[in-house]
């Protein structure tokens, strides 16, 4: 039987979002909140989470409370929903005293459904009490994972919302979040005092986005080559740790003709809102950004997210990741990581601050993430499984997927490796351990008398690429731990014997030959025919006039699917317009005509 809630809820799918059907499971949460019911929902991104309190906020009688950290996204939230004729505004730090009065009134007047709150702005005592005095239809809580003071997005605010459950025992709160193991949705059920509530855990798997990891062999040039061969003019992100890095990054493809721009902590907060716009609101930039940036970026068509440097954990990686294709449409993740990421990161975790159990847990999400890097097996698998998801089949849309990796009998070179750190009493690096096994000639070989040592020249038939590889395989499996101090100098582990004594064989994977094989790029992203390219391009100029126009991104007209559609079907009035995904009452009255007269155009003209 379908409640009479729900035939609501469809009747404003249909009508004001113009969208034909609820997707996954957003019926049942629809239903759920709709029935009052505190609900969980972790929903990989893309899945369509704002529906999910957007709709019960407008079946319930009252104002819909949204609570988010994201300050700089609400506005554009905003506008979103304004477009279709919804009554929505936002209270936060960046809003003047006249501008929060004109909310406040607005909201005792009844001419706001759903209202953005900031988490520290909601808390206060003035905010408290002015929802006293209103009808409340639903409190959400979106990036719910917030909660977890373990996670590496935890915000202080968060963790006094138990006020809602408090102050409002009889409005419904519903949780949302992209990112949450089992251990976070538990916190943030009692956290947010969910008991008894429903919770939709919704898988976490993202088909449409290709991962990739490589071997760093020089990773600029990787990476432009990357972006030129399959991602030119296309929107995304690349990653590195530190800011120097950014900027170096940011300024050398500048200078290679792709249009990017660097965000980072230290740069001014306005320089940083201004590199934040251009991404959102213009097409086919590139930003360079470390983890400073992203929270929340909510721009639907990032095409690729690559990775300069190894991310901490498989829970930062996927959520970094998974900021690419959130429309649906293919997408590219790539990391290019190699021997200097595991030395950096060993050394970062040894020397950080924390009680032996913090360490711990660290070193084992980074072994975690390591394992992920050096697997030789589907890796979308992988991935799932860590999240606690079976996926039964390869995935067929990663890179060991469509390239089976090669792996070689590499026993002898690792006793060699192993041989050599030992010779030269465990006290230097990599590089130098290379050096020595190369036969090298130079300062720091003299200065100690190297090239006296037994294993001296021994590794000639492996180039500095290969032993690169064959020493970062050693510390990832544990056979050597890189130390404390500096200089990344490297240890042998007590494991390292059977390997010594010849008792076991060492097979690893062969990075060198697997980067020389070509991997079919990712889908190529519009899969718009040559002959419809005019049309498309006309249809998106008149989006991003009218986006212009608007003062918004360009998706707040339109999405990008909601324009192949009418690529596709080419509607010529209002009631075919109508039937066009995405196009709602109000949109069809503010733009359809615009958009048609673009189509009629095409059509008369053939
Ligand atoms: P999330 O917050 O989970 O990352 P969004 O709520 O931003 O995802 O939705 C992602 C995209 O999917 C948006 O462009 C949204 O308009 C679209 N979308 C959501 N639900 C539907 C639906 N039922 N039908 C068509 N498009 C949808
Ligand atoms: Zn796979």
């Amino acid at each position: 039987m379908v409640s009479t809630d729900l035939l609501q809820a469809l009747r404003i799918l249909n009508h004001t979002f113009g969208y034909k059907q609820f997707r996954g499971q957003q019926a049942e949460i629809v239903q759920a909140v709709c029935e009052g019911k505190n609900t969980l929902v972790v929903m990989p991104t893309g899945g369509g989470k704002s529906l999910c309190y957007q709709i019960p906020s407008l079946v319930r009688p009252g104002v819909g409370i949204v609570v988010s950290p994201l300050i700089a996204l609400m506005q554009d939230q905003v506008n979103a929903l304004r477009e279709v004729g919804i009554k929505a505004g936002f209270l936060n730090s960046s809003l003047s005293y006249q501008e929060v009065q004109d909310v406040e009134t607005a909201l005792y007047q009844g001419d706001i459904d759903i209202l953005y709150v900031a988490p520290e702005r909601l808390v206060q005592d003035r905010t408290l009490n002015l929802l006293c005095q209103i009808q409340i239809s639903l409190f959400a809580i979106d990036e719910a994972h917030c909660v977890a003071q373990w996670g590496h997005d935890f915000r202080v605010d968060y963790l006094r919302l138990y006020v809602l459950a408090e102050t409002f025992p009889d409005v419904p709160r519903v949780a949302l979040t992209a990112t949450a193991d089992s251990r976070t949705q538990m916190e943030i059920q009692r956290q947010l005092m969910l008991d008894e509530g429903a919770s939709f855990v919704c898988g976490f798997d993202r088909p449409n986005i290709q991962y990739r990891i490589r071997q760093k062999e020089q990773s600029r040039q990787q990476l432009l080559k990357f972006i030129e061969q399959e991602q030119k003019d296309n929107a995304g992100i690349v990653y590195c740790l530190s800011r120097k890095k950014v900027e170096d990054v940011a300024g050398w493809l500048s200078s290679h003709g792709v249009k990017s721009l660097p965000y980072h902590a230290g740069m001014t907060s306005q320089m940083r809102e201004e590199h934040q716009n251009i991404f959102l609101r213009e097409e086919g930039w590139v930003i360079v950004a470390t983890i400073a940036f992203g929270m929340g970026i909510d721009k639907p068509n990032v095409r690729f997210v690559a990775h300069l440097d190894m991310p901490k954990s498989i829970e930062a990686y996927y959520q970094e990741t998974g900021r690419a294709g959130r429309d649906g449409e293919a997408a590219s993740a790539v990391m290019f990581y190699g021997m200097e990421d595991v030395v950096k990161l060993g050394q970062m975790l040894a020397g950080s601050e924390g009680n032996e159990q913090f360490k711990r847990h660290e070193q084992q999400r980074l072994n975690a993430m390591l394992g992920l890097c050096e697997m030789t097996d589907c890796r979308r698998q992988a991935l799932l499984r860590y999240f606690g998801e079976t996926l039964e089949e390869p995935c067929g849309n990663c890179d060991n997927c469509l390239v089976t990796p090669v792996t070689w009998d590499a026993t002898q070179a690792a006793q060699k490796a192993l041989s050599c750190v030992y010779r030269t009493g465990q006290r230097f690096g990599a590089g130098h351990i290379i050096d020595v096994l190369r036969g090298a000639d130079n300062e720091k070989i003299r200065r100690f008398s190297h090239s006296n040592l037994s294993t001296y020249g021994i590794g000639r038939e492996l180039s500095t690429t290969q032993w690169r590889s064959v020493m970062r395989q050693l510390m990832v499996l544990g056979y050597l731990q890189v130390d404390e101090d500096a200089f990344g100098s490297l240890r042998l582990t007590d494991s390292c014997r059977t390997i010594l004594r010849g008792e076991k064989k060492l097979f690893l994977r062969e990075d060198v030959n697997h980067a020389k094989r070509a991997i079919k790029p990712a889908r190529a992203q519009q899969d718009i025919a040559d002959e419809d390219l005019p049309l498309w391009q006309a249809l998106r100029q008149c989006r991003k006039r009218l986006a212009d126009e608007q003062n918004v991104p360009p998706y707040v007209i339109f999405s990008d699917a909601t324009l192949k559609e009418m690529l596709l079907h080419r509607p010529l009035t209002s009631m075919e317009m109508l039937s066009i995904n995405g196009v709602g009452d109000v949109k069809l009255e503010r733009f359809g005509d615009e958009f048609l007269e673009v189509l009629r155009d095409f059509e008369y003209e053939n």
